[in-house]
C-alpha cells in the first residue's frame, strides 16, 4: 500500500505514521526527519537547509523529489510506504505522478489552528532518535528523557510560537491545496483528529479499510 498523509504541521502526521508502520509493516518516510538528520551531521544538504527549516519555509521541490526518490528506492519500501509531510506542494504531487509513482490513499488529517497551536507548544522531540511527545496528551515516563533510547527532549527550533504562525500559513496556501489535486484522482479520504490518539488511529484504520 502506498499512502500519502496530509495534515497541518503538529496535527499528528507523525505519530499516526509510525502507529500505521506498525499496523501495516511498511515504512514511513518523513522528509522532515531526514532533513533534520542531515541538519544535526552537517552535512553539505543539512547547512544548505538550515535556514528554511528554522524559520518554518518550504526547502526547494527539487532538493525534496531528490530526498524522496532515492529513499523510495530502498529495499524495505518494496511493498509500499507511507508518506508523511511529503507531498507539500502541488509541484512535488506532479514530480511524483510524472515519475510514476501512484498512491491508493490521501488521507487528510483535520484540526483547528487553535489546537494545533495548542499540541505544538508543548511536543517535545527526542534530540537523539526524533521520538516525539507531548507535555500533556503523550508525556514520557520520565520527564524531559527519551522513553526508547534515554535521549534529552528538547523543543523543536520550528516549534517556537512566531515559527509555528509561518508554517500555518505556508500550509493554508501552499500545501492544503494538494487536497483538491488528489480530490480530482479519486484517492482523498477525511479524518478528523480525534479526542486521544488511538480514536484517530482507529478512524484512520476505518477509512483504510475501505480501500484495502
Ligand atoms: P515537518 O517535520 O514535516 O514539519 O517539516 C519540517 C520542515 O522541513 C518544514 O517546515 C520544511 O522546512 C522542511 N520540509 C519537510 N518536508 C518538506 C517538503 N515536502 N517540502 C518542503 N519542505 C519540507
Amino acid at each position: 500500500m502506498k499512502l500519502i498523509l496530509l495534515g497541518a504541521p503538529g496535527v499528528g502526521k507523525g505519530t499516526q505514521a509510525d502507529i500505521l508502520t506498525r499496523e501495516l509493516h511498511i515504512p514511513a518516510i518523513s522528509t522532515g526527519n531526514m532533513l533534520r538528520a542531515a541538519m544535526k551531521d552537517h552535512t553539505p544538504l543539512g547547512e544548505k537547509v538550515r535556514e528554511y527549516m528554522d524559520t518554518g519555509k518550504l526547502v526547494s521541490d527539487e532538493i525534496v523529489i531528490e530526498l524522496l526518490s532515492n529513499r523510495i528506492q530502498d529495499p524495505d519500501c518494496a511493498n509500499g510506504f507511507i508518506l508523511d509531510g511529503v507531498p507539500r506542494t502541488i509541484g512535488q504531487a506532479e514530480a511524483l505522478e510524472q515519475a510514476g509513482i501512484s498512491f491508493d490513499a490521501a488521507v487528510v488529517l483535520e484540526n483547528s489552528d487553535d489546537v494545533i497551536i495548542e499540541r505544538i507548544g508543548g511536543r517535545r522531540v527526542c534530540e537523539v532518535c526524533g521520538a516525539s511527545y507531548h507535555l500533556k496528551h503523550s508525556p514520557a515516563k520520565v520527564d524531559g528523557v527519551c522513553d526508547k533510547c534515554g535521549g534529552k527532549l528538547v523543543q523543536r527550533k520550528d516549534d517556537a510560537p512566531e515559527t509555528v504562525k509561518n508554517r500555518l500559513e505556508v500550509y493554508h496556501s501552499t500545501t492544503e491545496p494538494l487536497k483538491g489535486f488528489y480530490e480530482t484522482r479519486g484517492i482523498l479520504k477525511t479524518v478528523y483528529d480525534q479526542p486521544t490518539i488511538a480514536e484517530t488511529t482507529r478512524e484512520l484504520m476505518a477509512v483504510l479499510g475501505e480501500i484495502r
